[in-house]
């Protein structure tokens, strides 16, 4: 099938895209659809691709959204000259990425075609956002790229009413091969302490970045184990986890399950000298660098029993937290 292919969002799919969050290289809507009306209820629908015939009014179905949308996010690129086409990063992610991983770690994501009209108007949005102060100061003046004719439907991992997740990047989970060798911090930790002392007022946690230690989270060992979900769960966004069954499940979950430790094995097969060294970007190189930036969620389902139920790996932007961000 071709990815491509799935759909295309054009202003007369009559859907609301809702501003969710952003990152440092995406921004996530959520697709609603619009209050129910006589005016707009003619064009409550996808085209399917190809299709330039739109259905007289009797012949459409009653006000729903898309299955295809049911439980997903719609990811944009933003246009920026370090941020790969999505046609491009999908490819990467289908073909090198995902053959890595078992499909049931992986975070779903499809590809869809959009018209730079639902772009231009997502960017008027944004700017409007911005007067009204309500987009993070950080990320004013950088708009969604109006020359991308793709977006990425990704499973929404958010919370919801019957289960809860927690997201982080594990980071590197392995000593930067470049690390001098009398490091006593680990990369991730040593950047923490360097943005720390140049921000006396950062508390570490903010902007969904907690402090803990990548090492110590892929360890092993119990004790460390539960340091570094202390740590994790630390974070104000995290309030929700403050639970000490919960805590256990995620520490047990953390020890138990595979991914974490081929994430570690994957960083150190792939890039086993260091960046520095190598020198080139390779494909090898590239594919470590983005399973060090990826994001993990773990996602707790509240029932009768407490069960640490699955988790998703997804790579997202450079630096910033939030999957897909
Ligand atoms: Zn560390």
């Amino acid at each position: 099938m071709d990815p491509a292919g799935i759909f295309i969002l054009e202003p007369t799919s009559g859907l609301h895209l809702e501003y969710l969050a952003e990152g440092a290289a995406n921004i996530i809507y959520k697709p609603l659809n619009p209050p129910e009306s006589p005016t707009t209820e003619a064009d409550l629908r996808f085209i399917p691709d190809g299709s330039t015939q739109t259905p007289p009014p009797t012949d459409l179905q009653p006000l729903m959204i898309d299955p295809r949308l049911d439980g997903k996010l719609i990811r944009l690129r933003k246009d920026l000259s370090t941020v790969l086409p999505v046609r491009t990063s999908w490819d990467h992610f289908q073909n090198v990425v995902s053959p890595l991983f078992l499909d049931s770690q992986l975070v779903s994501q499809t590809l869809f075609k959009i018209s730079p009209l639902v772009i231009k108007d997502l960017n008027v949005e944004l700017r409007q956002m911005e007067s009204h102060g309500q987009r993070p100061s950080k990320r004013n003046g950088t708009y969604l790229a109006e020359d991308e004719s793709y977006g990425s439907l990704v499973s929404d991992m958010s919370s919801n009413e019957s289960s809860v997740s927690l997201e982080f990047k594990p980071k590197w989970l392995v000593q930067s091969p470049s690390a001098p060798s009398e490091s006593k911090r680990c990369r991730t930790c040593a950047l923490q302490a360097m943005r720390l002392a140049a921000r006396k007022d950062d508390h570490g946690a903010e902007d969904g970045r907690s402090g803990f230690c990548p090492l110590r989270l892929a360890s092993s060992d119990r004790p460390q184990v539960v340091v570094a979900v202390d740590q994790i769960l630390a974070s104000p966004k995290l309030l929700a986890f403050r639970d000490e069954r919960l805590k256990e499940l995620i520490v047990d979950w953390i020890l138990n399950a595979s991914l974490l430790q081929r994430l570690k094995q994957l960083q150190v097969e792939l890039d086993p000298v260091g960046t520095l060294e190598a020198g080139l970007a390779t494909q090898d190189i590239l594919t470590a660098m983005t399973l060090r930036d990826c994001t993990l969620f773990l996602r707790v389902r509240a029932c009768l029993f407490l069960i640490c139920q699955g988790l998703g790996l997804t790579p997202v932007d450079a630096d910033s937290a939030f999957w897909g961000k």
